[in-house]
């Protein structure tokens, strides 16, 4: 794993200074979905510090064995209304609102806890119907309407773009995000900070990077294969 996380960050380190940014802006999202507490434990000790989790029920388990570890827990899945009390508690950034319902009952869920809960809106670029995502178009209204939450706060957005692992066909849709970060922040809406960007996985981060990527979400190239 550590020759893995090495290559890693190789790639990530070429791929910013390709596009003169400095490596150090880009967060590597360590993607443990599916691997054992004991994993996720070595991932830790040769460096690793985020780690992003696609199921609740699975990432409870291995958030509460993992308690004493320095260590930011990233919601990278999709999350139901009902699960929102469970993710509150757990995580501290959830890449994956896309709806005020949701936004709303996190809020309420992070009011009862004394938390300001950190998100990211999830935009479905491509407008994929198989994939959740608000629409580029109405992502202005939605982080406005989010933004009067007291206890939710808004830090940029994510995407998953068809043609996953396919750089030079994704990569306009990176760029789209970007866009679409850069048009929202533009507006100065208060409570919203629009700078992260997460986008970017085994396959296409460097692409995401070229694109201005501040968050990437790396399983397969870290951990190996999933069963
Ligand atoms: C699984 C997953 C990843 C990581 O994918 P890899 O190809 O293994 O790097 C990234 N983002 C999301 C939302 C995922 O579900």
């Amino acid at each position: 794993m550590k020759e893995r996380l090495e290559r890693v960050q190789e790639r990530i380190r070429q791929a910013a200074e390709a596009c003169n940014r400095p490596a150090s802006d880009v967060r590597l999202v360590a993607v443990s979905k599916t691997m054992p507490v004991e994993i996720v434990k070595q991932a830790i000790d040769i460096g690793l510090t985020d780690f992003g989790e696609n199921y609740i029920q699975e990432a409870r388990d291995k958030i509460a064995a993992l308690r004493a570890q320095p260590v930011t827990w990233h919601y990278i899945g999709h999350l139901q209304s009902n699960k929102a009390k469970y993710a509150v508690r757990m995580f501290d950034l959830i890449h994956s609102v896309d709806s005020l319902k949701l936004a709303k009952e996190l809020d309420k869920y992070a009011k009862k806890i004394d938390k300001v809960q950190e998100i990211l809106i999830q935009v479905n670029v491509a407008k994929e119907e198989s994939k959740s995502g608000v629409y580029g178009e109405d992502t202005l209204q939605l982080v406005k309407d989010i933004a009067r939450l007291e206890n939710v706060a808004v830090k940029g957005l994510m995407t998953m773009p068809p043609y996953f692992n396919a750089p030079d066909k994704v990569r306009p849709f990176f760029k789209a995000l970007r866009q679409l970060r850069d048009q929202i922040r533009s507006e100065d809406i208060p409570n919203v900070e629009m700078e992260a960007l997460s986008m970017g996985m085994t396959g296409d981060f460097e692409a995401a990077i070229a694109e201005g990527a501040t968050m990437v979400r790396v399983g397969t190239a870290i951990f190996g294969e999933r069963h």
